[in-house]
């Protein structure tokens, strides 16, 4: 099956007691043995249930890999990598990963003697020299939050492979539509299924994708073990999103274009990042690693900075401002204030986040209603 068809058809089957083209949500905590000893393939929804079972399938096959390991969020999916390794590894990660990322490994995990190094992995390099003895894990995000900074995959998973060590890749901001990283060397998938994978703001999920069955057996140890695992209702909620993420994706990512174009071109506008701009750094290796586009995530700031640019987010109609991203509304962000403000001002500042910095995600409503938004919005900004 091609990209689009395993979207809508890959791991689903109509259910065989009464045909239902939609597998049912199966609600229930455990699951009746017929005898001691034997099961039906399932026994406690902590370790396995049916509907997620058909969620991990369908993500796995979407993905181009072979194994699926649902969680009950994005964090908990990247806790659970952290989990396979022991006091005193080392992890080299990507600088500007997502704020809650930083956070899990800077506040909780250092706790428990994991180290970690930020270099940008946009320069593969950077990963080289920061590898050391006890580093056992790269771990990448491209796009990164809220920077947009763009990894050579295939180059970084060479490094990490040279050295032994595993290679995980955060896509939430591209997803499987744009780009799939274990074609690239990733040994492990991470998204935040939150965003565009379920694409209507309903759930809070994650999920980790990999070829590998040795670290399947692992991530799927840690998923019963720890118990992170999202509801039956959830996975299916989903399953039904991703059924039309090949349409989404391609008018969130039409729409991130036009709206990019127009913000470029805008007086009030100080710079914009998108992948998909020509003055993009990293956009060859974007074009060339990324297909059908660049997803639906811009950053920009405007011309008269920080106040310039919170008014802009307090004037905007359409737009929502709100946290998050990825969902079919056109969502608008203060990174400084909302989703960096753990991050500390001159960490801020050093890493290029300025406080003028607005993030928008690209929703898929007709693009002239956005444009119209950020017209008025951007004229009361001055
Ligand atoms: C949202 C997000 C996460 C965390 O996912 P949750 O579902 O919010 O727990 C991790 N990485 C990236 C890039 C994200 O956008």
């Amino acid at each position: 099956m091609r990209f689009d068809t395993r979207c809508v058809r890959a791991a689903i089957e109509p259910d065989p007691v009464t045909g239902a083209i939609v597998p049912p949500i199966y609600q229930s905590a455990t699951f009746v043995l017929p005898e001691v000893g034997r099961d039906l393939g399932f026994d406690y929804t902590r370790s396995s249930n049916p509907t997620r079972q058909v969620l991990e399938e369908q993500m796995a096959a979407i993905e181009g890999v072979k194994y699926g390991t649902a969680f009950a969020s994005g964090m908990s999916a990247v806790d659970a990598v952290t989990r396979i390794f022991k006091a005193g590894d080392h992890i080299v990660s990507s600088d500007d990963v997502y704020g809650g990322v930083s956070r899990l490994f800077n506040k909780i995990l250092t706790n428990f003697g994991l180290e970690f190094t930020y270099v940008d992995t946009s320069d593969p390099a950077n990963v080289e020299s920061a590898i050391r003895p006890a580093t056992k894990m790269v771990w990448v995000e491209t796009p990164t939050n809220p920077l947009l900074k763009v990894t050579d995959i295939e180059a970084v998973g060479r490094i990490a492979h040279e050295h032994g060590l595993l290679f995980g890749v955060d896509s939430t901001f591209a997803t499987p539509y744009h780009l799939r990283p274990a074609a690239y060397g990733a040994d492990i998938v991470m998204h935040s299924t939150t965003k565009y994978l379920s694409g209507h703001n309903l759930i809070i999920g994650g999920i980790l994708l990999t070829d590998r069955a040795d670290l399947d057996e692992k991530l799927k140890y840690v998923q019963k073990s720890v118990g992170a695992v999202p509801s039956p209702f959830d996975c299916w909620l989903i399953m039904e999103g991703l059924k039309t993420l090949s349409l989404r994706m391609a008018r969130h990512t039409d729409n991130a274009r036009r709206v990019a174009s127009y913000l470029e071109s805008h007086p009030n506008v100080a710079r914009v990042i998108f992948p998909g701009l020509e003055s993009h750094p990293m956009h060859q290796v974007a074009a060339r690693q990324m297909e059908n586009g660049f997803s639906g995530m811009i950053s920009f700031e405007l011309e008269g900075g920080s106040a310039a640019g919170i008014q802009l987010m307090n004037s905007v109609k359409l737009c929502a401002l709100a946290e998050s991203l990825g969902a079919v509304e056109t969502m608008i962000t203060h990174p400084a204030s909302m989703t960096h403000a753990e991050v500390p001002e001159d960490e801020r500042r050093a890493r290029g986040l300025g406080d003028g910095l607005v993030r928008l995600s690209v929703g898929i409503e007709d693009a002239e209603d956005i444009l119209e938004d950020l017209e008025q919005a951007l004229a009361r900004a001055q």
